[in-house]
């Protein structure tokens, strides 16, 4: 939450997302107040809470090493299992002790997993004011639903308690989601919402929560078997996620070029030769000077701002990679019969070319933002299969055009296989084109926009 920087404290976090924090953290702190205020708890509800407690802490111990891993290398929003247990308070217990089996809960999780893998203190007292809200209003609903008639101590009936989760979940999400729009912009909604498997997952756990409620109020002993089931959910999300984190570049959120070779391979084995591919390889030009005057951390900032151009110029099919430093390489497939894929090709590796060139990227400098601007890519381009049969081969090929585009003076397209011709200017087959000499009017700015890529 709130971007992956453990290093971050909170007085590094923007005015605004600070205020967001204290004021939840006051709300959360008013609400637990107020909640006791209506009279103290019995044993009972003190005992049902302690177990619950209980239950949750050997839940937490016995996934240790699980969400270790899992909060260091998860980048997106993080969903707590947890909430199986707190939810389950929410509907049995009365606010105040909910709220404190979530404190409990939280502070036990602190030490035992989240400052481990170095989170600042203050993201864990913001989660768990989040959590006390979530909690404190889906124990509303149940409330509600008494007024209406459902007998106390008792679950109220499945409509109230699909209501209740929908409550928590909105009421948790929104306040996670506001602090991280309030802190880095609206973004990638991937990114600020988290994706579908992650509202599954949390679904599915407050749906155990629930069941667990259920069983607790039958025989405390037999919800102790919620356990194994939450840990093999558990771990199979942990591998999801490593999967993830393994064949991703964390720099620019591309894949890795790891990832990128065996998956473009496997493409290029299975693909239509009579469609053909291409290679893409695009090297920033003159990178080291951006670093040299804004320092790497702007230069970092750089390199995301020209993948998302990249992942954004392609089709969502084509796989887009870091190649390492600040080179990236595409590969294109599903391209038109022969010459005009080479066509598209260079229409595509243009627009790349023409994004970068007119990119502006916002970065926070010591005396106020800066836009960082005046970049260029050069861009080497090679065709499969006419320029290799392999990918090894295709992309040495492309290698080759990279530097053509280089030792063109940079800010270029270069493609391998034969001249390259405008389209205006041509005849009908440009397919045997056989000499790799790059013409610099198609690597200009002049060869034409649109085309099949276009957005
Ligand atoms: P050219 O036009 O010939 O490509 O010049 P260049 O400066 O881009 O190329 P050179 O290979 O001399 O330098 C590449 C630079 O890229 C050097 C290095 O500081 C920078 N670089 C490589 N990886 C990273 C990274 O992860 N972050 C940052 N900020 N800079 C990086
Ligand atoms: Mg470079
Ligand atoms: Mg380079």
């Amino acid at each position: 939450m709130f971007g992956s920087t453990a290093r971050w404290s909170f007085w590094s976090e923007p005015a605004r997302v600070r205020l967001l924090v204290v004021a939840v953290e006051a709300v959360a702190i008013g609400l637990a107040v107020a909640t006791l205020s209506s009279g103290p708890p019995t044993g009972a509800d003190l005992a049902l809470g302690g177990w619950i407690l209980l239950l949750g802490m050997a839940h937490i111990e016995a996934a240790t090493g699980i969400e270790r891993i899992r909060r260091r290398v998860t980048a997106t929003a993080y969903f707590d299992l947890s909430s199986v247990w707190t939810f389950a308070a929410a509907l049995l217990l009365p606010a105040a002790v909910a709220t404190g089996v979530v404190v409990v809960l939280y502070a036990h999780l602190w030490l035992r997993v989240w400052k481990p893998a170095r989170v600042p203190l203050y993201r864990l007292v913001y989660t768990t004011a989040t959590v006390v809200l979530a909690a404190v209003a889906a124990h509303a609903v149940v409330l509600a639903a008494r007024a209406a008639g459902a007998a106390a101590h008792e679950l109220p009936a499945l409509g109230w308690i699909a209501l209740a989760a929908l409550v928590y979940l909105v009421v948790n999400n929104m306040l996670v989601v506001g602090a991280v729009a309030l802190g880095e912009g609206l973004g990638e909604p991937r990114t600020l919402l988290g994706g579908l498997d992650d509202h599954v997952l949390e679904l599915a756990t407050l749906c155990l929560g629930a069941m667990v409620a259920l069983v607790l109020t039958a025989d405390r002993w037999t919800a102790a078997l919620a356990l194994a089931p939450l840990l093999v959910l558990q771990r199979a999300v942990q591998v999801r996620q490593l999967e993830e984190a393994a064949t991703t570049d964390q720099k620019t959120g591309l894949l890795n070029t790891a990832a990128w070779r065996s998956a473009a391979a496997r493409r290029l084995e299975r693909a239509d030769r009579s469609r053909g591919a291409a290679v893409l390889i695009a090297d920033l030009d003159h990178f080291k000077s951006v670093n040299d005057t804004h320092g790497h951390l702007v230069g970092d900032a750089v390199l995301a701002a020209v993948a998302a151009e990249l992942r954004a110029e392609v089709r969502q099919h084509d796989l887009v990679a870091r190649f390492g430093g600040e080179e990236f390489v595409v590969l294109l497939t599903d391209l038109t019969a022969g010459g005009a894929g080479r066509r598209e090709v260079l229409a595509v590796a243009e627009r790349i070319r023409a994004r970068v060139a007119g990119l502006g990227v916002p970065v926070p400098a010591a005396a106020g933002p800066v836009v960082v601007d005046g970049l260029s890519i050069s861009i080497g381009a090679a065709m499969f299969p006419e320029d290799g049969e392999e990918l090894e081969k295709v992309l040495a090929v492309a290698d080759e055009s990279l530097y053509a585009a280089k030792d063109a003076g940079r800010n270029t397209v270069r493609i391998a296989s034969g001249p390259v011709v405008p389209q205006a200017r041509r005849s009908t087959d440009d397919a045997a084109a056989p000499v790799p000499a790059p013409d610099p009017v198609a690597a200009r700015p002049s060869a034409r926009a649109g085309g099949p890529f276009a957005e």
